[in-house]
């Protein structure tokens, strides 16, 4: 964050850009968006202070952001002070009980409050919750089938599918002028603890709030095709073939999912984003400027 990162543009220039958000305001003024913010987004510190920036003039305009955050590379590097190396199935990470812990102090301990702390400094009033927190997300260990041989199934130990998300306590918030920023933490039946991938969850949210857009910052600039091009919009048949030729992997998978069912499901505009752009999150929203991947329903 520098003092005057743009000395070089004409003060009739900035008039004419700040005019033009206008538009996008008007759109969407008391509108829900679901913002995901990785993981991978969010490793430098400079970056981090312009998303929460971001947050707080988009909720200063009168939109209600809601953020959903990450922590991959975060949970990483506690697991590897324990002499622990994460380990991965189809983009999602083997959660045994030292693990389950680790991600629980990781996300609900140091990311969220990072987060919360950043967005209160900027100017807003964020509060941290979990998914345990007004019984928000009710989960189940997650049944793994294989990709590519459905009758192999995975043992990700406590790893969550989401069975429910009651979004009562996020309505609350937001209606008190509050930016709710949600760790990835289910409860099971019996209270037991679930690691959810934090795409499904942001996903899944933005569905039950009935959310205008739906925008998942990570690290790279889209979704690129084999040769490394981004795909600016991609359709679910689109979709479906890039599954099969192998093209998404890794974390990409659960991010197209969760994106391609929010997308069905009736949020309007759901965009994959490089989070390493600076504000680029106020250039999707607030501008006639397209980053990124778009994901359309059909
Ligand atoms: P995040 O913390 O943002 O969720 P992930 O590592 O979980 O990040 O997911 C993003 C990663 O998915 C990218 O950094 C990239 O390594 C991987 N990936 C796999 N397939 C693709 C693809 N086709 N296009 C872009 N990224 C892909
Ligand atoms: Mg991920």
């Amino acid at each position: 964050m520098s003092e005057n990162p743009l000395p070089s543009i004409d003060p009739r220039d900035k008039a004419e850009i700040l005019a033009q958000a206008l538009p996008y305001i008007r759109r969407f003024h008391g509108k829900t968006l679901v913002i995901k913010y990785g993981g991978n987004a969010m490793t430098d510190p400079a970056l981090q202070a312009d998303f929460a920036e971001d947050v707080v003039l988009l909720k200063l305009v009168g939109m209600n952001p809601v953020v959903v955050h990450g922590g991959g590379p975060q949970i990483e590097t506690a697991l590897n002070r324990l002499g622990k190396k994460g380990e991965f199935v189809q983009g999602m990470r083997v959660t045994d009980a030292e693990t389950m812990e680790v991600v629980e102090w990781v996300l609900a301990g140091e990311v969220q409050q990072d987060i919360v702390g950043l967005i209160n400094q900027a100017g807003g009033k964020a509060v941290g919750l979990t998914g345990r927190d007004g019984g928000m997300i009710r989960a189940r260990k997650l049944r793994m089938l294989d990709n590519k041989d459905p009758s192999v199934e995975h043992d990700v130990g406590q790893v969550g599918d989401i069975v429910s998300i009651d979004p009562s306590v996020v309505k609350a918030l937001q209606d008190d002028a509050f930016i709710p920023v949600v760790s990835p933490i289910g409860f099971g039946e019996n209270n037991e603890s679930y690691n959810i991938n934090a795409d499904v969850v942001a996903s899944k949210l933005a569905t039950v709030l009935g959310a205008e857009k739906l925008v998942l910052l990570t690290n790279t600039p889209g979704v690129l095709n084999k040769a490394g091009e981004l795909l600016t919009d991609l359709t679910a048949r689109e979709i479906d073939e890039l599954f099969a030729d192998g093209t998404i992997s890794g974390g990409m998978l659960p991010k197209i999912s969760g994106a391609l069912d929010a997308a069905k499901s009736g949020v309007n505009a759901v965009h994959i984003i490089d989070g390493r752009v600076p504000h680029a999150m106020l250039l999707e929203i607030l501008t006639d400027q397209a980053y990124g991947t778009m994901i359309r329903s059909h």
